[in-house]
């Protein structure tokens, strides 16, 4: 286990092996255990790789304000990592987020802007509105998660190392969903350099334009999702690195059904996202059922991130989410 400051223990994450899904595919799934991080997800080595690259570069002095548009995760993050560096933060998020986002952001003294979610051509859409917060206010810093490369760069330089070291070289597919793209370009990278042989998943929540960008070249959705930090209708600098065999869709009653199923056989409350991802490392696994394939997928952050909204019966009934066995 790593020692030191906040910044200094985000990252090297446990690779938790999932034993139900394991024992009905005949293959190996394991999921990456970024909810250990210190602000609670995958964001963390995004705010560090972001925020040392500032540094690095220059942009960022003592008591300065990081600006940045997020679905939360990312905010909270750098939040975290900021308090402990000695930096300031502005947060902008659409406001149809978890309360338990806000909550967390304002318990670590961000100053908070939400704006109603919006396509991304509005110029009212959070990214756009976080820009301009940040080009009006002096000594600020606009981290510009899904065009800024120190995103990918930090996942291929610790996230890709650290699967690759954990399976002891034997990793056979990797499964994610993307947001910025961080994690997939920056994880298939290093992957695909070490392994060319690696199947790469890229999995999708409906209302996403990557699926059918991926098949057709065109950016084009339908549906919706109540999956929250993924999903997007454009390609960013760090997608454009990622290193994509295959894209699949999963519907939100998989991905739920998924999402109480590991909390009630494998002891793990994970997030939307992660339950997405686990469902599409699932269903790799039965497409190769016996073969032993090592399967490595994401989790990305906590159900108690979302406990207000996914354990609440009420709100699974408003958004007609079914919660069905997952495996016979
Ligand atoms: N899951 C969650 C819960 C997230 O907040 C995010 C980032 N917005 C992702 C997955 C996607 O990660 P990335 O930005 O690296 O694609």
């Amino acid at each position: 286990m790593k020692t030191g400051s906040v910044s200094q223990v985000v990252g090297g994450t446990p690779l938790v092996k999932i034993k139900s899904l394991s024992d009905a595919t005949g293959c190996e799934i394991f999921g990456k255990a970024e909810f250990l991080n210190p602000g609670g997800s995958v964001k963390d080595r995004a705010a560090l790789g972001m925020i040392l690259r500032a540094e690095k570069e220059g942009h960022l002095k003592p008591g300065d304000t990081i600006v940045e548009g997020t679905a939360g995760n990312t905010g909270i993050g750098l939040a975290t990592v900021a308090a402990q560096r000695g930096y300031q933060c502005l947060i902008v998020m659409p406001n149809n987020q978890a309360q338990e986002k806000y909550d967390t952001l304002r318990a670590l003294g961000v100053e908070l802007v939400t704006v109603d979610p919006c396509p991304f051509a509005n110029e009212n859409h959070f990214y756009h509105t976080a820009r301009r917060r940040a080009e009006k206010l002096s000594n600020s810093f606009w981290a510009n998660q899904f065009e800024n490369t120190a995103n990918a760069d930090i996942h291929y330089q610790t996230t890709g190392p650290e699967i690759w070291e954990q399976t002891l070289g034997e990793v056979d597919a990797f499964v994610a969903s993307v947001g910025t793209g961080g994690t997939m370009a920056g994880v298939s990278r290093y992957l695909k350099e070490k392994k060319t042989s690696i199947h790469i998943r890229l999995a999708d929540p409906m209302g996403s334009g990557l699926y059918s960008y991926l098949k057709t070249g065109k950016f084009a959705s339908s549906g919706s999702s109540v999956t929250e930090g993924i999903g997007i209708m454009r390609l960013t600098e760090n997608f454009k690195q990622a290193k994509v065999d295959e894209a699949v869709q999963v519907s939100d009653n998989e991905m739920i059904s998924t999402l109480y199923h590991l909390a009630k056989h494998d002891g793990l409350l994970v997030g939307t996202s992660a339950a997405l991802n686990v469902f599409a490392a699932y269903q790799y696994g039965m497409e190769n059922k016996g073969k032993g394939r090592k399967i490595v997928t994401v989790l990305c952050d906590s159900a108690l991130r979302y406990q207000s909204r996914l354990f609440d019966s009420q709100y699974l009934q408003d958004k007609n989410l079914k919660v069905s066995p997952l495996t016979s």
